[in-house]
């Protein structure tokens, strides 16, 4: 089958490799209708080459169920499926605390480990995947939510509600949201179903913004206007209840533990790759009594609750949607995204 190989930095190739089979009685083969280039698929189309072989690439997954293992019992041959980016079994300590990027299976050979697109699990930017642990990492989808609705369930999605769940927003809050691509669109519109009295979106692109205040948003570009005075004309001076990092900047986690007040929420959901990263205790976190929440998208614990509101139309998925290729076009797809062409937000791959 053909798929996105991995062979180093800004090395990728559309190839022709083995199909995927059944490897565990728990295992579903999945056809690809859909697939997507996510930011973070780009921290590999950027990073040095590393010494591993090659891989398919890609974690964000829409398709037909082909075959399934012996002990799978939810999903069956034909069933159209959103696939979870993150594997988890379902059955572990890890994974009944929800706490699926760390399941003692699935992650055992290490962090990551269980996200598709690595050596040791390939990934779906491709004409199929196997997935493992079919039962707890695949749902059925109703017939009613055509593929490019659903799609974004398998990562970004989750991502951005779950910048907003941790951010623990309630009804009235001032919510500030530093990033709006892909993932800080999301955050915006699931801040906005917890009933916040303002969500002010930072970015650098007015276009973007220009965009977010269509969603209803305060908008500031920061080298334009003062955040702060923004903030705090909505909040009397207090600053901002919660706020949500959705970049993956160790300066804007600093910015978010500025702008929010004493007592406030932040939430950091952009992927820093850098280790450690230095935050003020004193004059931040502790003086301020803040709460600092984050991590990595938990897919099985999201897509139930969001998978109906998609049904119900209360999210479209679909508007961040800008560019549509065929997965021989993959490559494409990874040059205009990583250089910001053709005001490029999300692009979608079908097989
Ligand atoms: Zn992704
Ligand atoms: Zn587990």
């Amino acid at each position: 089958m053909k798929a996105v190989v991995y062979h180093g930095q800004e090395d990728f190739r559309v190839e022709n490799v083995d199909d995927p089979t059944l490897l565990a009685p728990t295992d579903a083969i999945v056809r690809t209708l859909r697939t997507a280039i996510c930011g973070s698929d780009l921290h590999f189309w950027h990073a040095p080459s590393r010494e591993v072989p090659p891989f398919t690439v890609g974690h964000e997954v829409l398709g037909i169920v082909e075959d399934v293992g012996s002990d799978v019992r939810r999903v069956k041959k034909g069933d159209r499926v959103i696939v979870s980016c993150t594997t988890g079994c379902g059955l572990c300590q890890m994974c009944a605390h929800d706490a699926w990027g760390a399941c003692e299976k699935t992650a055992d050979a290490g962090m990551w480990t269980n996200i598709f697109g690595n050596p040791l699990l390939p990934g779906g930017q491709a004409e199929g995947i196997r997935v493992p642990f079919a039962d707890t990492n695949l749902w059925v989808l109703p017939e009613s939510i055509e593929d490019e609705r659903a799609i974004f369930l398998s990562d970004i999605l989750p991502t951005g509600f779950m910048g907003a769940d941790l951010a623990d927003i309630q009804v009235g809050d001032v919510v500030v949201i530093f990033g709006s691509g892909p993932v800080g669109v999301f955050a915006q519109r699931s801040a906005a179903l917890f009933g916040p009295s303002a969500i002010v979106a930072v970015d650098l692109d007015d276009e973007r913004l220009a965009k977010a205040a269509g969603r209803g948003c305060v908008t500031v570009n920061p080298t334009k206007q003062d955040l702060k005075e923004v903030v705090a004309n909505l909040t009397n001076g207090r600053g901002a209840d919660c706020a949500i990092e959705a970049v993956g900047s160790v300066q804007l986690v600093n910015d978010c533990i500025d702008i929010v007040r004493a007592g406030g929420r932040v939430s950091v959901i952009g992927v820093i790759l850098e280790d450690p990263i230095q935050i003020p205790m004193m004059g931040g976190m502790m003086g301020k009594n803040l709460t600092l929440r984050g991590g990595m998208v938990e897919p099985q614990k999201y897509i139930p609750r969001l998978l109906p509101m998609i049904e119900q139309a209360r999210l479209d998925p679909t508007e961040i949607i800008t560019h549509r290729l065929p997965l021989d076009r993959a490559i494409d797809g990874y040059r205009i995204f990583a250089n910001h062409e053709e005001n490029v937000l999300k692009v979608v791959l079908e097989p």
